[in-house]
């Protein structure tokens, strides 16, 4: 077992595998970098966005962050362009990460990469629906669910506002999984970021369904756009009595370098549900669930 700088055994179950080659085609046009710059200084945490100079092995940049702060382990969202650089940090590091594959229904090869997914021993796939021009109860989607449960995969899932310039809030709303969540019971389903804006809609979604989690993940700046103050310590009080500790799940969302791995969002997270125990009646069995145990659970992974 790995004790985390926090002092228990800490997994990150929400990241982004983003490599160097990545990073350098995204802002290869100077327009497009000042945009993301910009976006990222008004509506993120994020400090800088810049092209680094040198190339990196970002598994190996990745391990050490995950040993500097003692993380046992850490889940990967994987695009198609880092798939063979994760494939290869993994064959170096097997029990350290966890990858998810970046999947649009409707590109041709959708179900094609699923079972990819699958064989190549993924633990899930993402699906961001305000990227698309239809909804995730679309029957475009049924095919991509079904070879999920084929291959045993978690369906992790981007709704609510993003920095993504283009998303499609319509799209974006997390009722929408409901009725996928009734039609595939042996799938579980995991909201990112609390459902980043949608909180109302993920508290009735634990009452209405049975597999559908939350992940924790990302400084949770979604709470600045809703029209009454919240903070961490609320979202996880509202939550932990909505849908009980085995139905959060801990995530930092950590994603480009230097920033590495966000350790100020472990540290805001553990607080917060710790101070919430006592008076909510939960015990250490419940914060490891939140920060260990579900997300193993949910993917069968094992560190
Ligand atoms: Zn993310």
């Amino acid at each position: 077992m790995v004790t985390s700088k926090i002092g228990i055994e800490v997994i990150d179950a929400h990241a982004h595998f983003i490599t160097y080659d990545v990073i350098k085609e995204w802002f290869s046009d100077p327009e497009r970098l000042k945009q993301a710059q910009q976006r990222v200084a008004y509506r993120t945490d994020m400090t800088e966005l810049n092209i680094p100079d040198e190339p990196w092995d970002t598994g190996e940049l990745w391990i050490q962050e995950l040993d500097k702060y003692g993380i046992s382990a850490i889940g990967m969202m994987i695009g198609p362009e880092s798939w063979d650089e994760f494939i290869e940090a993994r064959k170096r590091h097997p029990r350290r990460f966890m990858g998810y594959a970046n999947i649009n229904p409707a590109s041709d090869d959708a179900v094609e990469v699923v079972k990819r997914a699958g064989l190549e021993k993924f633990q899930g796939i993402k699906l961001y629906p305000s990227s698309w021009e239809f909804p995730i109860y679309d029957k475009r989607v049924y095919p991509v669910f079904e070879e999920a449960v084929k291959q045993k995969l978690l369906v992790i899932l981007h709704f609510g506002i993003t920095i993504g310039s283009k998303a499609n809030l319509r799209f974006g709303n997390p009722l929408d999984i409901q009725k996928p969540a009734q039609d595939f019971p042996e799938l579980n389903f995991m909201i990112a970021h609390f459902g980043a804006g949608f909180f109302r809609e993920i508290l009735m979604l634990f009452y209405q369904t049975n597999n559908v989690v939350v992940d924790s993940s990302g400084s949770n700046s979604w709470m600045q756009y809703l029209p009454y103050d919240l903070t961490v310590t609320k979202v996880f009080e509202k939550s932990l009595k909505a849908g009980g500790a085995c139905r959060i799940v801990f995530g930092t969302d950590s994603s480009f370098f230097p920033r590495g791995f966000r350790y100020n969002i472990l540290e805001e997270q553990y607080n917060a549900v710790k101070s919430l125990c006592p008076q909510l009646c939960y015990s250490e069995e419940d914060v490891d669930l939140i920060f260990r145990g579900n997300i193993l659970r949910l993917t069968g992974f094992k560190p």
